[in-house]
């Protein structure tokens, strides 16, 4: 299959819509934003070995392709429009391909996300998805517009990612497998087929002071709110959600790391007013995701975790960071 024949097979899948004037197939694509909306780009690159297991499936990695970045739309509270697709590829693999589209645009269609262009090149397996969303102008959620005194909440349950990695590292979890055991297997699709939550985040805008995706970790990207709004954060360990996935498949002293440190959950971490809480929990009980208030905003620079007699826990590690030795 010839390059060219390659970029025909996704061309064809790609969803067509009036706001892309000019889609796959020119020098670059021409797109019609919405009259009064902002424009939010955001890229992510995955790299096999790196971000995901040599041996995982390309459906999962195409669906986890375009996850992760919107993902970061999410925590923008915006809605996904457009995305681009440069993929390095070590061989041009027809039934490669068919998977990884499968699993991309699986994805795509469920957030109406159109596929207008990309790159594709020889080299070591890459995927970099550029996505495109909009805002109404002036409502994004930006991670410096925290509080203090502000609680901080966090959708779903973190954690469950990190748990499925560490299986799989311990060859206790295959990741190309449907797993017989009913709690391995949602795990295996936490980690492989994360949802954005694109619905929470619309529906933060004008409730959450900041936002951040949970790709690094709770810790960290808490962490990241509190350095850009220039203050702390104080969390209760025994308020830290712990699915009923991991509370039965794990004691607490190995899920605790994984909640509050493990990367790759997609849930949204986000700070809003105290007499804004009924709002949050209905806000997010329409979104169709369960929301935990783990801590307050404070003065100071440190995301500190008390334990339940009142001393600072500490994780051991604070997230995933590249280059970090
Ligand atoms: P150029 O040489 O002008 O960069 P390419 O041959 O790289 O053009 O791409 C031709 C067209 O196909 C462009 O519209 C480009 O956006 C699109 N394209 C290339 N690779 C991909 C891909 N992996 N996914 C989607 N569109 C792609
Ligand atoms: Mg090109």
């Amino acid at each position: 299959m010839s390059e060219f024949a390659l970029i025909e097979r996704i061309r064809q899948r790609a969803a067509v819509r009036a706001d892309v004037v000019l889609g796959i197939g020119d020098d670059a694509a021409l797109l019609q934003p919405s009259a009064g909306e902002q424009l939010v780009v955001t890229t992510d690159t995955l790299n096999a070995g790196v971000h995901f297991p040599d041996e995982t499936l390309p459906a999962d990695l195409g669906w986890k392709a375009l996850a992760v970045n919107l993902s970061d739309l999410a925590a923008m509270g915006a809605r996904a429009r457009w995305c681009t697709l440069a993929m390095s590829l070590p061989r041009v693999d027809e039934a490669w391909l068919d998977g990884f589209t499968e699993g991309f645009f699986a994805l795509a269609d469920v957030h109406d996300v159109v596929l207008v262009g990309g790159d594709t090149t020889h080299g070591p397996l890459s995927i970099t998805v550029t996505a495109f969303g909009e805002v109404p102008a002036g409502s994004a959620l930006r991670r410096d517009g925290a509080r203090s005194g502000d609680d901080i909440w966090v959708t779903g349950a973190p954690g469950e990612a990190a748990a499925a990695l560490a299986l799989w590292q311990r060859g206790e979890l295959d990741v190309t497998l449907p797993s017989d055991d009913v709690r391995d297997e949602h795990l295996r699709h936490r980690l492989l087929r994360p949802l954005p939550r694109l619905d929470a985040g619309r529906r933060l805008v004008g409730l959450a002071s900041a936002c951040a995706d949970v790709s690094d970790g709770l810790l960290a990207d808490l962490g990241h709110i509190c350095a850009r709004s220039g203050l702390g954060a104080r969390l209760e360990m025994a308020a830290l959600p712990c699915s009923p996935v991991l509370a039965a498949r794990f004691d607490d002293g190995q899920a605790l790391p994984w909640i509050a440190a493990g990367g790759d959950d997609y849930e949204l971490c986000f700070t809003a007013a105290p007499n804004l809480r009924d709002d949050v929990l209905r806000a997010m009980e329409f979104a169709g995701v369960s929301v935990t208030r783990i801590g307050r905003m404070v003065l100071g620079g440190d995301v500190v975790v008390l334990d339940p007699q009142g001393r600072p826990w500490q994780s051991g590690r604070a997230g995933y960071e590249h280059f970090s030795g």
